[in-house]
């Protein structure tokens, strides 16, 4: 089935999402609402378990230490639908550097 593209705003690259490691639950609804398939779920590694702040460690104990990770973030087009649906708030689009 062809995406929704809809609602897309940018071209691929342009911007692309960016998961609060100290936020995300591992909800997955930004896997369910993305058009492009730009996340999948993961296990948050211990190196970056260690930056997290005393609440972000308690809530990955708490989820498994699963969360949304963008494999795909350069397929992104900024529709801002991951944002929308997130609980918890944890996705923000990033603009790009441009070359
Ligand atoms: S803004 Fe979010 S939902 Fe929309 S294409 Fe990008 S990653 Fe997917």
């Amino acid at each position: 089935m062809q995406p929704d593209t809809s609602t897309c705003k940018q071209d691929p690259g342009v911007f692309i999402p960016v998961i609060d490691r100290n936020k995300c639950e591992g909800k997955a609804e930004c896997m369910t609402v993305c058009p492009y398939n730009v996340f999948e779920l993961g296990i948050v590694s211990p190196q970056e378990r260690a930056t997290l702040s005393f609440v972000g460690r308690l809530k990955g104990t708490a989820h498994g230490w699963k969360q949304a990770f963008p494999v795909r973030a350069e397929a992104c087009r900024a529709c801002a639908e991951c944002v929308a649906s997130c609980p918890e708030k944890a996705i923000t689009l990033k603009r790009m550097a441009v070359a």
